[in-house]
């Protein structure tokens, strides 16, 4: 069975998406997620110019074989947009292997290891009032699980507040909290930690007395912090029984997390922004986290990403892959293929694709009662809709950036 067709589709229903279509001589088609959020077309051009012309003729069925030809003969490995472009590949291919064999790809992976995904959704507002009915809101949507992210006092713009924040508004250019604005420049958002470091725990406190103590919540600190910084929110967040504190550090130095870990009980997740195992090397060795953040999309495919949360199931760690809009349908799919399979899945994240984008990715997942679940037809079980997509051109969005209250670029 060889490849004889590979076309890159970059399509903006509701924001951009890069998408690989690869067809076989046998008229199979198996696509695949590149979305890199922000950076869109450096992936396109690197599946467009120097990838898809090394895929005509090759053999479809050998995944393996696939990924590491692409991951060793381009000599620089790694990166955000090789691993999203050798994802998009290796989740075509088994897209395709899935057809092939008229199973879902979840059974290729060996099978369900649960009814379905346990999944979070993501709860915001300013004030607690429109926070506590944004966490109302998703509860009456199944969620089980909650993340919780609130406005810091004296800061104007931060990450992880919806625009709109009621859940019905989810259909919308910028619905939910989709970071991403189309325009020339990024916004600039503002920050001060010492502010978020004494609000948080308020927000915490009041949401459980609100909810009670049963309902996991999450918070995401998006990179913001030093290590000892992270050390104290870890801490003072512990009387409310987090699931996760997420992203407490950059992490780009590993061995922060040995700090935060001294002094802290708060689990960790992180990982969302890494890209191969080796980024996670010591972090799982050392069991500094105890979820593993990574997308299928920005790991490498479901090869690698498999790969490293067999390596962290050694260690008791789970995953809580990546699952914000930006994901597309594609992406969330494989994800969901390989939570199912694998024995130490943790949580899924998972936000809701506009009306346009579920146009464009006609999708056969369900989410039942909390749980997501892949379907069962054969492959990923989502298709691109090509007349669908051409509807929407490319538009430049750029994720927002930080300052300080001095001018300081900070991380966002
Ligand atoms: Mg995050």
């Amino acid at each position: 069975m060889k490849i004889v067709k590979a076309a890159v589709i970059l399509t903006s229903p509701d924001r951009n998406f890069v998408t690989l279509r690869l067809e076989t001589d046998e008229g199979l088609v198996g696509v695949g997620d590149g979305t890199l959020n922000g950076r869109e077309l450096a992936v396109v051009a690197y599946l467009r110019e120097h990838v898809a012309p090394l895929l005509i003729g090759r053999d479809a069925s050998r995944i393996e074989d696939a990924w590491q030809f692409l991951y060793r003969s381009a000599y620089w490995r790694r990166g955000p947009v090789t691993m999203a472009a050798i994802a998009a590949v290796d989740t075509a291919l088994w897209d395709i292997k899935g057809k092939a064999a008229g199973m879902p790809v979840y059974q290729l992976l060996g099978g369900a290891s649960r009814n379905g995904l346990l999944t979070y959704g993501h709860a915001s507002g300013k004030e607690l009032p429109e926070l506590f009915d944004s966490i109302r809101a998703h509860q009456a949507q199944g969620y089980k699980a909650i993340r919780v992210q609130t406005g810091v006092p004296g800061l104007k713009s931060i990450y992880g507040i919806a625009s709109n924040v009621t859940f019905e508004a989810n259909t919308g250019v910028r619905y939910d909290h989709e970071p991403a604005q189309r325009g020339d420049l990024p916004s600039e958002e503002d920050w001060d930690t010492r502010s978020y470091l004494r609000h948080v725990p308020t927000v915490f406190e009041a949401v459980r007395q609100e909810f009670g103590p049963e309902l996991p919540l999450l918070h995401d600190a998006h990179h913001r912090l030093t290590p000892i910084q992270a050390a104290k929110l870890g801490r003072s967040l512990e009387p409310y029984d987090l699931f996760w504190l997420e992203d407490v550090t950059p992490a780009e130095n590993q061995e922060a997390l040995r700090l935060v870990r001294q002094h802290s009980t708060t689990p960790l997740a992180i990982g969302e922004i890494f890209n191969s195992v080796w980024d996670y090397q010591l972090i799982i060795r050392e069991q500094l986290i105890d979820y593993v953040r990574g997308a299928v999309t920005h790991t490498g495919g479901i090869t690698h990403l498999k790969k490293v949360l067999d390596y962290a199931g050694q260690y008791q760690i789970k995953s809580g892959m990546h699952g914000p809009t930006d994901i597309s349908p594609v992406g969330l799919a494989a994800q969901m293929h390989l939570g199912l399979a694998i024995h130490n899945f943790g949580i899924q994240e998972y936000m809701q694709h506009g009306e346009r984008t579920n146009q464009v990715f006609e999708q056969s997942f369900m989410f039942t009662d909390g749980l997501l679940h892949p379907g069962d037809q054969p492959g990923l079980g989502v298709d691109l809709n090509l007349a669908e997509a051409e509807k929407y051109p490319y538009r430049r969005a750029y994720l927002p950036f930080n300052r300080l209250a001095d001018g300081t670029v900070h991380d966002w």
